[in-house]
């Protein structure tokens, strides 16, 4: 959850017992607890006001956290940007950071406490496999993601070639891509790719 989610829930649970904790209590709980999905901490809370007789001690919810299913984890989408794994990893001067994936939701109900991922000065992304031009799924990735996206903009400019050739192919499903790759190579993968979206079942 993130902290935003965190304090109005805490707030809540403040409110409800009349009681005020000092900030550095609050962020003792957010380290504790910011990997829960924010439905965890708002059932847990409600549990707490029908059960408990004064405010709950964060050991509470601690022991608690498996009375109350967590929200659903939808099943993982397939991005280029973060493997998959809904978390982008980072390194800026020999210190390793984690961040949220921009592009997906896969960190959703896995990793929802980590502050969302944009390019920043100095920090090397280490978590996506090297770009392939001539993978036809990382291709189709990016160009379905398209220009405005931050994966488009870390990508290199033979994988931006493939997948501009691919999005032209695509709105011209029929006709020659209007600029196709001068390497025969490029030209292949788009061919592939746009066999593939033309595959019944593919069309959206
Ligand atoms: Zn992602």
């Amino acid at each position: 959850m993130t902290h935003i989610e965190f304090s109005e829930v805490l707030r809540l649970l403040q409110t409800s017992f009349d009681v005020t904790i000092a900030s550095p209590k609050a962020d003792a709980w957010y380290r504790q607890l910011h990997e829960w999905p924010v439905d965890r901490f708002r059932r847990l809370v409600t549990l707490a006001l029908a059960e408990c007789e004064r405010f709950p001690a964060l050991a509470w919810f601690v022991k608690n956290r498996d009375r109350v299913p967590g929200a659903a984890v939808a099943p993982r989408t397939a991005c280029p940007i973060c493997d998959s794994t809904g978390l982008v990893h980072t390194t800026c001067a020999g210190a390793a950071y984690a961040w949220r994936c921009p592009e997906c939701a896969n960190w959703a109900g896995r990793a929802d406490g980590y502050p969302v991922w944009h390019p920043l000065p100095g920090h090397t992304v280490t978590s996506h496999a090297e770009w392939n031009p001539h993978d036809p799924l990382m291709v189709k990735g990016l160009a379905l993601l398209g220009p405005e996206s931050v994966a488009w903009r870390a990508a290199t400019p033979a994988m931006r070639t493939a997948a501009l050739a691919l999005r032209a192919a695509r709105s011209a499903m029929d006709a020659a891509p209007a600029e196709p790759p001068a390497s025969p190579g490029l030209r292949a993968t788009v061919r592939t790719v746009v066999q593939q979206l033309r595959e019944p079942g593919e069309e959206g």
